[in-house]
Parts: structure tokens; sequence; C-alpha cells
């Protein structure tokens, strides 16, 4: 910083003056008492003045360098100590400038690295956090809000990003009583999403004029499983309660009504042991389905040979394939590699679809099982690892399922056709079993159909070794699950 010259003038002045005031006092007393004439009194007091600011200069420059050193301390300008050689202790005060110096520099470190850490923190956040001014006008977001609501948060109204009554609500609340609140809500915007919110205020503003603190918890997807669960328990319930319905009616009719009606008698036992057969399928395959939840996270270990459990499923088969006079063809290659899994889940996966295709399949038609290797695989992120896999498929000349269908197959308890299923014995859970075992067997199922000629259901499992060598490159790379 330069000192303004007027400024230095003066004070060059003012310091002359009050230097040069005791010589001045001493000519003034000569002057009076005669023995000085005025004009040597004029000439005394100018020789005065030279000297004081020959002396003065130097000096006052050195605090004109001493201020400016000091207001660039002040603006947090990082400059050089100047050199105070004309001020009393000249090493120290520029020794002590200098410590203070690196104290504040040190001090600026420490804090930019604890802003640094906070803004990590808050950013590495998996909840959402936003946070707003007394006006709801949004003042910092970390970086989950921005992933949803979009990149430019800052100064916008919150009422705008998220615009929802009952957080809208919330917050009114919480800045009138300050008191927190805890809410729930649903947006449908920027996708369909439901949130758990947390509204804190602060008690007062801070510096940037945080207010407002706004933490959301994605709860979509509890949400949705709480609701598959409720739909899951009403649609079991609702299964079991029809054929024990059935079962109740016959037994009154066979009570009252039928009572000595041996004809009748016969009808009737013979439509509730179907009834009663059809409650122990839905009870096993709930049991089989809820079993293969529960293994879920366990990978399966032991080399399968897929095409022994065909082979030994088919013969599970004959009676209903001479019923409805069907001719299981099998294709099976003898020479393939063993896959990972579990025997007996794959065996239902085989005991499922070789089952749906002859329960859907015309009758007097064939039914083509293949089971090969391949190297035609499915869009999936695991095969995409892959160079072949083991590729399992049924095919059917039945009445095939139109396209809407086919992505809704593998939940539980759809049908395509309810009263056409119930009639052949179906449960509405094959499929959902045949995908629970895939997802813990990395396998893939895929489907096609077209109205009229059949369907072809086709399972894809990864061989034994190529899915073992994965396994372990992952391991070495730290990764914990290959799905
Ligand atoms: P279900 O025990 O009722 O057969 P699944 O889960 O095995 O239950 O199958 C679900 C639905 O998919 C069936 O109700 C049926 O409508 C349809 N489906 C399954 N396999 C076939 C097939 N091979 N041909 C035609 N439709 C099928």
């Amino acid at each position: 910083m330069q000192i303004k010259p007027v400024t230095a003038f003066s004070t060059l002045l003012k310091t002359i003056v009050v230097v040069s005031s005791p010589a001045l006092f001493v000519l003034a007393l000569f002057a009076v008492m005669g023995r000085l004439e005025f004009n040597y009194f004029i000439y005394g007091y100018m020789a005065a003045m030279l000297i004081s600011a020959v002396f003065a200069v130097p000096f006052l420059s050195n605090i004109s360098a001493l201020t400016d050193y000091v207001n660039s301390l002040a603006q947090d300008q990082r400059v050089r100590a100047p050199d105070l050689s004309f001020l009393s202790n000249v090493g120290e005060l520029s020794g002590a400038l200098e410590r203070l110096q690196r104290s504040w520099d040190n001090k600026r470190q420490a804090m930019e690295t604890v802003i640094t850490e906070r803004e990590i923190l808050v950013d590495t956040l998996p909840d959402i956090l936003i946070m707003t001014n007394d006006d709801k006008v949004i003042v910092r977001t970390n970086r989950a809000a921005r992933n949803i609501f979009g990149q430019n948060l800052a100064q916008r109204y919150l009422r705008e990003v998220i615009p929802n009554e009952k957080l809208m609500n919330a917050i009114a609340v919480v800045t009138q009583d300050l008191r927190g609140q805890a809410i729930e809500f649903h947006v449908e915007e920027p996708m369909p999403c439901d949130f758990q919110a947390i509204i804190e205020r602060f008690p007062i503003p801070s510096e940037n004029g945080i207010s407002i603190v706004i933490t959301l918890t994605d709860i979509t997807q509890q949400k949705r499983i709480q609701h598959m669960r409720a739909d899951f328990v009403a649609n079991a319930s609702h299964e079991i309660r029809t054929p024990l319905a059935s079962i109740i009616g016959f037994i009154e009719t066979l009570r009252g009504p039928a009572k000595d009606d041996p004809a009748a008698r016969e009808e009737f036992l013979k439509v509730m042991g179907e009834q009663a057969e059809r409650m122990s399928k839905l009870v096993n395959d709930l049991l089989s389905l809820s079993k293969i939840e529960m293994n879920a996270h366990a990978n399966p270990t032991s080399k399968v040979d897929l095409v022994r459990i065909v082979r030994s499923e088919k013969q599970h088969f004959e009676w209903a394939c001479k019923q409805k006079n069907v001719n299981l063809i099998l294709r099976l290659n003898d020479n393939l590699p063993p896959t990972k899994g579990e025997d007996e889940e794959l065996a239902q996966v085989v005991r499922n679809l070789l089952g749906n295709a002859i329960k859907y399949t015309n009758a007097d038609s064939d039914i083509i099982v293949t089971a090969k290797l391949t190297s035609v695989l499915p869009d999936d992120h695991l095969f995409r690892k892959l160079s072949r896999a083991i590729c399992f498929s049924v095919e059917d000349q039945g009445e095939g399922i139109p396209k809407e269908h086919i992505p809704r197959l593998t939940e539980r308890f759809y049908r395509v056709d309810s009263a056409r299923t119930r009639k052949v014995g179906g449960t509405g859970l094959g499929l959902a079993i045949v995908k629970h075992v895939l997802n813990r067997h990395h396998g893939v199922m895929t489907i096609d159909s077209e109205v009229g000629k059949g369907s072809k259901f086709s399972v894809y499992l990864p061989i034994y070794d190529d899915l073992a060598q994965l396994e372990a490159e992952q391991k070495e790379f730290g990764v914990k699950a290959i799905m």
C-alpha cells in the first residue's frame, strides 16, 4: 500500500515541528533575552528543522512500511515482512510480525481442513441434505440431493424443487415452535419416490443464512417391500381360502342335502380331493419359495450335472405326458460341464418348466427339451464377462403367451388366464420359484412366445469353472458379490 503524499507530508511536517520544538524553545529564550538577533533566530530554527527532517524521514518511512505490512496482513495478503532498520528492536518487531503471519497461516489451514472434511462428510452422506434460509431459499445441499433433484439447487425456492405441501407445512411448524419434525411424503417428480424427512431448525441462523436443515431418506424400496408383503399375504390367503371354502361347502352339502346320495358323494369327494391337492401344492410352493428366499444370500457351492437332473425329472412327467399324448423330446449334450449350484433347487427349475410346458401345450404335440453349451448369451452384466454358458430350454406347442404378459410372468400369483391355470392345477408360483433360484445361481431366464404357436423358456447358467474363476478374480480385487 502506498502512503498518500499529502498525508506523508503533513505527518513529516508535524514530526519536524515536534522534534525541533526543544531547539525552538532554546532559540526563543536567547532571542527574548536579547542575545540572539531575529534573523539568526530564524536561521537557527530552520537549521534545527532541517536536522529534524534528516532524522525523521527514515523513521517515518519505516512506520509507513509497517502500517502497510499490518494492513496487508489484515486483508489476508501474503507479503514479506518489511525492513524496519530505523525502528528500535528492529529484528524483534519483524520477527514477531512474521511469527504472527505464520500462526495465522496455520490457523487458516486448520480451518480450511475442517471445512473440507465437513464438506466431504456431508457430500458422502447417503441421505439427502438440504439447508434453507428463513425464506425457504436453498442455501446448501449435499451430493445426494443434487443427484436426485438436479445440480443447480442453490438460491432456488425449496417449494420449486420439492413441491410438496406436507413438507412445506412441516417446515412452517418447525419455523414457528422450533421443535424438529419427522414426516413421510411422496413425490412424483423427478421420479416417483417416498421420503422420510427430518426437519430441524437452527436456534439462530448460521453465518451464511442457514436456518432450516432437512434430511431426506429414500424409503421407496422399503415401502415397495411393505406393499409387496401385504399383497403377498393377501394373495396367499385368497389362494388358500378359495379351495378351503369349496371343501367346507361340499362337507355341508354331504352332511345335508346329499347325505343319502352315493353318486353325488363320490363326485363331491373327488372334487374335495382335488381342492385339497391344490392347497397342498400351494403350501409346498410357498414353503419352497420361503426356503429359497432364506438362502438367497448364500452362494451355492456344489458341482451340479444339469443333464442328469433333466433325465431324472423327466421320469416324473411320464404319466402326465401320456394323458395328453405329449412327446417329450430330449436333446441333451451328455458332455455338458457342471454348473455351480444346489441340486434340489435346480431340479425345481427343471420341474417347473417341464410341468408348465406339459400343462400349457396342446394335446398330441411335441415338447423339445435342450441342454447345451452356447456362446449366444443373454444381455446380462454377468454374462457379458463370459464367453459361453449352459443353456437349458423347454419349447412347447401350446397357445403361447401375449407379449404384454411376459415381463410379469415371474411375479408371485401372476397368471395369464386365471381360470385356465386353475383348471390345469397351477399355483401361480412356479415361475417365481424359478426366478428366485436363478437369482441365487447367477442364472438368467428368457421367454420367447408366439400366440397360437407356443413358448420357449430358456435358462442360462454359468459353467462351474468359469464362475469359480470370476469369483476368484473379484476376491483379488476386493469385490464382494458377482451380481
Ligand atoms: P402356474 O403354477 O400357474 O403355472 P407359473 O408361475 O408357473 O404358475 O406360471 C405363471 C403363468 O404363466 C401361468 O399361470 C401361465 O398363465 C403362464 N405360463 C407359464 N408357462 C407357460 C407356458 N409354457 N405356456 C403358456 N403359458 C405359460
